[in-house]
């Protein structure tokens, strides 16, 4: 299940906003789970969705205490970008993402020509989402797994529009209550969608009426392939590619937030591998940003506007390149030349925070303690390390808290 993390849902979930104990009386008890159900079935029932699919649904139902042990659980450390590409992009994973392309051929190109996908991209996506479709069956009751999330008080609001969601499409006769499987948080089928996710982009290609994105290879590929193009995908570009960049390179602008051309990231001396210069693109207002992911010591990618949709899939640059990399490997493309240095470990979730708090002491402000090193904190990152003339890579590592902790 620790490949969860790395889903969509897992953005979803880090992203909500933490819950307002809406469920929980002043007093501090939760609510009785059974009485919590009643209430649960009264809204779903005013929203429209017919009694007969709430008694399918919702007779007997518990909550599932594993899902509740999974939520609680904090990673041990983060991986480093070369542990989290030797786990994903593996030789394996890239011999089935071949295979796999061969075998769906016809399909995948028939819905990659109607909605502007390269074929080698969804393969990629269904490999890290569900391991080519092996995982696409689920093992929690959706329902009940979002029952006990939206009953739990910790992000409420978020798993109950997910519960309410969920019970809409099985209302929908997409599929039966007992069928809705997936994750202990609520993703489902080939592509790990939440429910709010399918019900805006999911879609039925075989024209039986139904989606099903568990079963229904050609659903399952369209409703992939829906969301991308909706989000901005771009069919005739590619998501990025692996640069050098010049001695001395200011990693400032190693920021998704800086947006250049390709003649201009040329003049500022970024070549491709081997030196070769950037290609010139047709589509002159096409801008890229430079992304380090294992800070000035690993490698470097410039990435477009599909890498920047992947990111709207999931917001981690980690997946975002593995999508990238995976899908150039199917194709036979070649490897990144480098992952950056072998060894060491990514912070621990205690050692993220210890790093939040010791910037912000120093006066960098990391937007709260979480232990979750995201863009604010890397901003403090990127400041501390200007004050202090080391190379603002922004880059979250265990020898930049032994640094911290020495104060400016
Ligand atoms: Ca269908």
């Amino acid at each position: 299940m620790r490949r969860l993390l790395f889903s969509i849902l897992a953005i979803f979930v880090l992203s909500a906003p933490l819950a307002v104990h809406a469920e929980t009386d002043p007093t501090g008890q939760q609510q009785p789970f059974d009485e919590w159900l009643v209430e649960l079935r009264a809204e779903a029932l005013a929203k429209g969705i017919s009694a007969a699919t709430l008694d399918a649904a919702l007779t007997g139902l518990e909550p599932i205490p594993r899902v509740i042990e999974l939520d609680r659980r904090q990673p041990e450390f983060t991986w480093t970008f070369r542990k989290y590409m030797e786990k994903l992009v593996n030789g394996q994973r890239i011999e089935k993402g071949k295979q796999k392309l061969a075998e769906n051929v016809k399909l995948l190109t028939e819905i990659g020509d109607k909605y502007g996908i390269q074929p080698r991209f969804l393969v990629a996506f269904w490999g890290l989402e569900t391991d080519f479709g092996r995982l696409a069956e689920g093992y929690f009751s959706t329902i009940a797994a979002l029952a006990t999330l939206a009953h739990d008080g910790r992000r409420s609001a978020f798993f109950r529009e997910q519960l309410l969601t969920a019970l809409k499409i099985i209302d929908q006769g997409h599929i039966t209550a007992e069928r809705m499987k997936g994750s202990w948080a609520g993703a489902m089928g080939h592509f790990q969608f939440i429910p709010t996710t399918f019900d805006a982009y999911a879609t039925d290609y075989d024209g039986d009426g139904k989606i099903d994105i568990w079963g229904n290879q050609g659903d399952a590929y369209a409703s992939a392939a829906n969301f991308l193009t909706k989000s901005g995908w771009k069919g005739d570009e590619i998501w990025g590619r692996e640069v050098v960049l010049p001695k001395g390179f200011d990693f400032n602008m190693a920021d998704m937030k800086v947006r250049k051309t390709l003649p201009e990231w040329q003049a500022l001396g970024v070549r491709k591998v081997g030196g070769g210069n950037l290609p010139v693109p047709t589509n002159v207002v096409m801008t890229a940003s430079i992304v380090a992911p294992a800070g000035a010591n690993g490698p470097a990618f410039l990435v477009y506007k599909n890498f920047r949709t992947v990111m709207v899939w999931n917001r981690s640059i980690f997946y975002a390149l593995a999508v990238g990399q995976l899908a150039d490997r199917i194709i036979g493309l070649p490897a990144f030349t480098t992952l950056g240095p072998a060894g060491g470990r990514g912070l621990s979730h205690a050692e993220g925070m210890e790093l939040q708090q010791r910037l912000s002491a120093l006066g960098f402000d990391t937007g709260g303690v979480d232990g979750v090193v995201g863009p604010k904190s890397r901003e403090a990152i990127r400041d501390f390390q200007r004050a202090t003339g080391l190379v603002p890579d922004g880059h979250p590592s265990v020898e930049l808290l032994e640094r911290v902790k020495k104060g400016l």
